[in-house]
C-alpha cells in the first residue's frame, strides 16, 4: 500500500504558540495553571497538558481567585476578559494573533459605523469570541441563504469578517451574495484570511488527485479538520476523520492502492504516525510526501512569557 502525506498538514503557528504558552506557563508558575476551554481542539494535546498540570475549565467561575488562567487559541468575548479582571485572575491570552486581527478588523469596521456581518459557524468558540469582542451587533451568516434573511436595509454601509477556519474558497459564494445584496460593502483583503487554513485546504485538494482514500487526522470538534474531510469528499474521494490509529476501520482501505493522509491544524504529527502504524498492521506500507507549500510563520509567545 502506498501512503501519501499532504504538505502542509497538522499544527499551524497559532496552535504551536497556544500549546507552548501552556507549557511555558507551567514551567514559569508551576502547576496548576487553568485553561479556559480546550487550548486547541485535540483530545491528545489536552490530555498531554493535563498530565503536566494544566486544568481545563469551561467557565471562569471554576478557577480559584488569583490563579494563572490561559485563554485558548480561539479567543474570548470582552465579557470573559472583564470577568477575569474582576476576579483578579492572572490572565495569559493565547488567542491566535490571526484571530485577534479579525477582532481588530471588526472593531474598526464597527467604529466606521458599518453594520457588521460575521461569516462563521454558530456555537464555535471563535465565533462567540469575535461576536463578544465587537461593541456593536454582529450578524452571523453561515450560508448563502442566510444572506437573503439578513434584516439590514440594502443601502446600509456594511462590512464582513470571517471565522479563521474558513478559507477563501469556503467564503467565496457567501461574499458574492453579500456583494450582490449590499451597495456599500467592505471586507478584509483575502491575504488576511488565515494562511494555515488556506494552505491545508489547497494541499488536501492536491492529495485528492492522487489517492483512492483520504484519512484526515483530527478531532471531531475541530472545525478545520471537518472541513478537510468535506473537501476530500467533495473531490469524489471517500474521506474519513479519525482521531488516531485505533479509529482506522480496515474496510476503508481494503483493496486500496494509495491512501492519502492529512491532519487538521490542531492535530500533532505523532497522531499521523500512529495512523501510519495502524496501516502497517494491515500490510507493507511505502510512505511519500506530496510537494507543497513550506510554512515558515511563527508567532511570539504572549508578553508574560516572552522571555521563556
Ligand atoms: S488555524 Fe489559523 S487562525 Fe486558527 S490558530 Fe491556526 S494560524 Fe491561528
Amino acid at each position: 500500500m502506498r501512503v501519501v502525506l499532504a504538505q502542509p498538514r497538522g499544527f499551524c503557528a497559532g496552535v504551536v504558540r497556544a500549546i507552548d504558552t501552556v507549557e511555558q506557563a507551567l514551567v514559569k508558575y508551576g502547576p496548576p495553571v487553568y485553561v479556559r476551554h480546550e487550548i486547541v481542539h485535540n483530545k491528545f494535546v489536552v490530555e498531554s497538558l493535563k498530565a503536566k498540570g494544566a486544568v481545563f475549565v469551561e467557565e471562569l467561575s471554576e478557577v480559584p481567585a488569583g490563579a494563572v488562567t490561559i485563554f485558548s487559541a480561539h479567543g474570548v468575548a470582552r465579557a470573559v476578559e472583564d470577568d477575569a479582571a474582576g476576579r483578579r485572575l492572572a490572565v495569559i491570552n493565547a488567542t491566535c494573533p490571526l484571530v485577534t486581527k479579525v477582532h481588530n478588523q471588526g472593531k474598526r469596521y464597527a467604529g466606521q459605523g458599518r453594520a457588521l456581518i460575521l461569516i462563521g459557524h454558530a456555537g464555535h468558540p471563535e465565533v462567540e469570541g469575535t461576536q463578544g469582542q465587537i461593541p456593536a451587533p454582529v450578524h452571523l451568516v453561515q450560508t448563502v441563504e442566510d444572506v437573503a434573511r439578513l434584516e439590514i436595509p440594502i443601502e446600509t454601509p456594511v462590512a464582513y469578517v470571517t471565522q479563521t477556519t474558513l478559507s477563501v474558497d469556503d467564503t467565496r459564494a457567501i461574499i458574492a451574495a453579500l456583494e450582490a445584496r449590499f451597495t456599500d460593502i467592505r471586507g478584509p483583503d483575502t491575504k488576511d484570511i488565515c494562511y494555515a487554513t488556506q494552505n491545508r485546504q489547497v494541499a488536501v485538494r492536491e492529495l485528492s488527485k492522487v489517492v483512492d482514500v483520504i484519512l484526515v487526522v483530527g478531532a471531531k470538534n475541530s472545525s478545520n479538520s471537518n472541513r478537510l474531510k468535506e473537501i476530500g469528499a467533495e473531490s469524489g474521494i471517500p474521506s474519513y476523520l479519525i482521531a488516531n490509529g485505533r479509529e482506522l476501520e480496515p474496510r476503508w482501505v481494503q483493496g486500496v492502492h494509495t491512501v492519502g493522509i492529512t491532519a487538521g491544524a490542531s492535530a500533532p504529527e505523532v497522531l499521523v504516525e500512529d495512523v501510519i502504524d495502524a496501516l502497517r498492521q494491515l500490510g507493507p506500507v511505502e510512505v511519500t510526501t506530496l510537494p507543497g507549500r513550506e510554512e515558515t510563520i511563527e508567532f511570539r509567545l504572549p508578553p508574560e512569557l516572552a522571555t521563556a
